[in-house]
């Protein structure tokens, strides 16, 4: 994701600024500037970054909860529409997703009684307004008390609807508990983003359509879990693949792409170990920078993590995710490439799953055949 770059790091946890949200802040420091004086756009400019400070320390309320239960956090992403804590794996039982769930509208509850005493203590002590500051503090005590409100609506994926997808979990599978959860968000959605249109307020209709997605990625990801639980890597791998020599050019990877049902190429040494990872993307930035007789090995990737042929498949697309790659390399004990881990895998399980639903499903235990 090229359109966030990090601002920092916060107890390991790194901090990313999406580049929507600065173009935001711009439009609305012109906008109240040019209506208003710039003395009333600056106000509303320091207004929202503490909006979004308020922001990030409700995302760090989860993320520190996580990390209680032993859940890495990668990254916090700060958008327009509120941030995103991108955890590791989404707890599974069901009381440690209410705890992380409920972290961060405990944060957001303690901010809104702090600017709430704070504004009452501020109007008691001073007479004089001071312009377009005065109302700061009361603006925060108002939209942190919303923001907890919103969150715990109960939609997912919203912090309540993870609450509610967690009290279901209690007493349905988590396959289904998910599914009625996510659908639940989904119809909150539609609503929310119906009352944008009327409204009509763009914000609102932004914040459905990315509830709507979000409850529907989830969802597919808790259903790619339930569906491979059990499985390995080995069960769902590429095994016939072709090796690039370190000194490919990107002139090499084309025609295997257009020649090849290969999506993706890995970079071997002259000893046959394994070095990088060339992604078709990868490919089609490289030919535009550098042309055909560019390195290939320059445009791959060498920060891709390894799985064994041994791994359990959700771990497999739990890194995919991480990472935002759509393969990882298989390596066996020696080090030596034996297969490719692709979405085209994934998809295919799926598919598979679907067709065998009810009936025993026979996991080869000497891998893909
Ligand atoms: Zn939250």
């Amino acid at each position: 994701m090229s359109w966030s770059f990090p601002i920092g790091r916060l107890t390991g946890i790194q901090i990313r600024v999406h580049l929507t949200f600065l173009i935001f802040l711009a439009w609305v420091g012109l906008s109240d500037g040019l209506a208003l004086g710039w003395r009333q756009a600056l106000a509303g400019v320091a207004l929202l970054c503490m909006v979004f400070a308020c922001v990030l320390l409700h995302e760090l309320g989860h993320a520190w909860a996580a990390r209680h239960f032993g859940i890495r956090t990668p990254d916090i992403t700060l958008l327009p529409i509120g941030g995103l804590a991108r955890l590791e794996r989404i707890p599974e039982r069901p009381i440690e997703e209410v705890v992380v769930a409920l972290a961060g509208p405990a944060v957001s509850a303690v901010l809104a009684l702090a600017f709430g005493a704070l504004s009452h203590f501020h109007l008691t002590s001073i007479d004089q307004p001071t312009g377009g500051w005065e109302g700061m503090l009361s603006n925060l005590f108002t939209i942190n008390t919303s923001l907890l409100a919103f969150n715990l609506l109960p939609a997912f994926p919203l912090d309540g609807g993870r609450v509610f997808r967690a009290l279901l979990a209690m007493r349905f599978n988590y396959g289904l508990a998910t599914r009625i959860a996510a659908g639940s968000g989904q119809v909150l959605a539609v609503l929310l983003g119906a009352a944008g249109f009327l409204a009509p307020a763009p914000m609102l209709v932004f914040i459905a359509a990315f509830l709507f997605l979000g409850a529907g990625s989830e969802a597919s990801q808790v259903a790619i879990r339930e569906a491979s639980r059990g499985l390995r890597v080995k069960d769902a791998m590429i095994t016939a693949f072709t090796l690039l020599p370190s000194e490919a050019r990107l002139a090499d990877a084309a025609d295997l792409l257009m020649h090849s049902s290969q999506h993706t190429f890995p970079i071997a040494d002259d000893l046959g170990r394994y070095l990088a990872l060339l992604s078709r993307n990868g490919l089609i930035t490289g030919l535009h920078a550098a042309g055909p007789m560019g390195p290939a090995l320059s445009y791959a990737r060498i920060d891709l993590p390894t799985v064994t042929p041994g791994h359990l498949f959700s771990t497999a697309c739990a890194l995919m995710r991480e990472f935002e790659t759509t393969a990882v390399p298989v390596l066996d004990s020696s080090g030596h490439l034996v297969g490719l881990f692709t979405e085209e895998n994934v998809g295919a399980m799926l598919l598979m799953d679907g067709a065998t639903k009810g009936k025993p499903r026979s996991v080869s235990p000497g891998g893909n055949p």
